[in-house]
């Protein structure tokens, strides 16, 4: 349980979590109690298929998604808690494409239930609004456009769903203080409170954060780059009320015309972000009294407010060339870390681990060949290269590096106050989504991310079209020939495998828009929900091709 204090203050630079300055009653984490692992008390050292180094967001949804599928693995996390000790949280925008992932996950109620839940973003610049969107307008998927909630109650969400499958080997205290790659296996030693102990895996993740020291360990390069850019995040509880929206200020007249950001997340704490000037102080400007100075130069004199949370920061980005190294994989920010303009840091090291699971869970099952491994370097690579473009072109525009940037910011403002046509140029933020994969042998056409869309089962009751995955593949026949009682667009689904041939409706057309299939068209769904490719009537070898550049010819399925 997490219990939400009534006063707490804690001051802590996020991006380095050592540097704790101040810390009082924080949010009261779980605690998870540490057991010995076996290898303490066995000589013989095993060999485990599989081992995830590091419960944070990335790691925890590979274990939740593998355990689905069956898969044991072992998740070594050096702390006993989730987030960051002593600190608030982290992340707090969930995007639709995680949201979705966390509903195949079985925890999306809880998160629906705890957070905020919202789809229209304003940016203002002063007093004027010159950019909006409303994400809910024509909202495809049954989950929402996005949630506002504290990482740490979905990472808590998560252990407790991992736990309830109980076939995760989840040790805490188990802190990784080395690590050597073999050819076919990784070797690790490990420190716990009763001793250490060394343990082998045949395959690793590297889910271990930005500051990861495995991976610098195997001296890879992030080409890691700082900006200057320094920031100052409020978490607040206040006497004021705001629609649950995203609003930024380009501008504001409150902050010395510097930016500012403002969100709600659960136990309505308002998370206000404040850009600092660049020679700012970063402990000056987290003082408490300094703080409370600018949130009442914003919101008046006469205002109610107790602090959750001051953070000072700068932020950084980085990005591996190769995401499979040998026997190891990075996921989430161990791989890549963005500026957090548009929420792409830990949704898509959530995406990572959906993108990795399945495909982790077919070879160690014998079902599809080690070589499928490599697309999760293709398209993971490829969607984080991508995130860090669109991420560090918003912080160019909040923060301008050189004179020209700055002018052609300006002059896009000036514009977007008077015409509509340059509110599309104005950049406080382009939100986490399910990037597309580019073309691949295994996706010749590249991969979609298709929408959660609602369909009507064949015994009548209302899903969404990614519950029919159930762990596998399904292939999506948009044909007439169903019994017409479903609906005018009638689908035949077939589940890859055992199941058998499904009748389902699109009653208002969504998946057929969604898919973009004509009448008599075919899609193959992968097990992450994106769609392997499109094909017309009765073109079923082009469709048996895919399924077997994924499984390998051969193979079982
Ligand atoms: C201010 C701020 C705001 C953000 N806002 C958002 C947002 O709104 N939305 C969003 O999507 N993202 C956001 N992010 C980014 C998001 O927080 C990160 O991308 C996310 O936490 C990365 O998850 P991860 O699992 O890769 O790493 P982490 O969450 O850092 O987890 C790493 C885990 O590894 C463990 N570990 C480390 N070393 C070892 C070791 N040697 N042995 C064993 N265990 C180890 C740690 O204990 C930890 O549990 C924000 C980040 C910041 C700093």
């Amino acid at each position: 349980m997490i219990r939400y204090p009534r006063a707490i203050l804690v001051t802590v630079n996020p991006m380095t979590p050592s540097s704790v300055q101040l810390s009082a009653e924080g949010y009261q984490l779980p605690q998870y109690s540490f057991s010995p692992p076996p290898e303490l008390s066995d000589a013989a050292v095993p060999r485990h298929a599989l081992i995830i180094v590091g419960g944070g967001l990335a790691g925890l949804t590979l274990a939740c998604d593998l355990a689905q599928r069956g898969i044991h693995a072992v998740l070594l996390d050096e702390d006993d808690t989730v987030g960051v000790r002593g600190a608030s949280s982290r992340g707090i925008v969930y995007a639709q494409r995680t949201l979705e992932i966390f509903a195949g996950l079985g925890i999306y109620s809880r998160i629906q239930d705890k957070g905020v839940t919202w789809s229209v973003g304003r940016t203002f610049d002063g007093d004027d609004e010159v950019y909006s969107f409303n994400r809910g307008a024509g909202n495809a998927s049954r989950q929402a456009a996005f949630i506002n909630i504290q990482q740490f109650y979905i990472e808590a969400f998560l252990v407790e769903r991992i736990s309830a499958l109980g076939v995760t080997d989840l040790r805490w205290r188990n802190r990784v203080t080395r690590m050597v790659s073999h050819e076919d296996h990784v070797e690790l030693w490990v420190d716990t409170p009763a001793g250490s102990y060394r343990t082998e895996a045949q395959w690793l993740v590297d889910a271990t954060g930005a500051n990861s020291a495995l991976r610098d360990s195997m001296g890879l390069d992030t080409h890691a780059s700082r900006s200057p850019d320094r920031w100052c995040i409020t978490d607040v509880r206040f006497n004021k009320q705001f629609p649950s929206e995203r609003w930024t200020w380009i501008r504001a007249p409150f902050n010395d015309d510097r930016a500012v950001w403002q969100h709600l997340m659960a136990d309505e704490v308002w998370r206000v972000d404040f850009q600092m000037g660049p020679d700012a102080d970063p402990e000056y400007v987290s003082k408490p009294e300094v703080a409370a100075e600018r949130l009442r130069a914003y919101l008046g004199q006469d205002l109610e407010f107790e602090f959750v949370w001051i953070g000072p920061y700068q932020y950084r980005d980085h990005l591996l060339d190769e995401f499979l190294v040998g026997r190891v994989f990075f996921i989430g920010d161990s791989a890549h870390v963005v500026s957090p303009f548009g929420a792409r840091g830990g949704n898509s090291g959530v995406q990572d681990a959906a993108n990795l699971g399945w495909k982790l869970s077919l070879v160690l099952k014998g079902q599809a060949p080690q070589a499928l491994l490599e697309s999760y370097q293709t398209e993971r690579h490829a969607a984080a290269v991508e995130n860090l473009k669109v991420a560090s072109t918003t912080a160019r525009f909040l923060a301008s590096l050189s004179p020209i940037e700055q002018l052609f910011r300006d002059a896009v403002l000036g514009l977007a106050r008077e015409h509509p046509f340059a509110r599309g140029m104005v950049n406080t933020g382009r939100m986490s989504v399910g990037n597309a994969y580019p073309s691949s042998p295994l996706a010749p056409t590249g991969a979609w991310a298709l929408p959660n869309v609602e369909i009507t089962l064949a015994s009548g009751e209302r899903g969404g079209v990614l519950d029919l995955l159930q762990g596998g593949f399904v292939a999506i026949v948009f044909a007439d020939s169903v019994p017409p009682a479903l609906s005018h667009a009638q689908l035949t689904a077939y589940a890859c495998g055992s199941s058998p041939l499904t009748g389902i409706g699109d009653p208002q057309g969504q998946l057929s828009k969604a898919a973009r299939a004509g009448e008599g068209d075919m899609i193959l769904l992968r097990p992450d929900g994106y769609c392997a490719g499109r094909w017309r009537r009765g073109d079923t070898a082009g469709l048996m091709a895919t399924l077997d550049a994924y499984f390998g010819e051969g193979m079982t399925r």
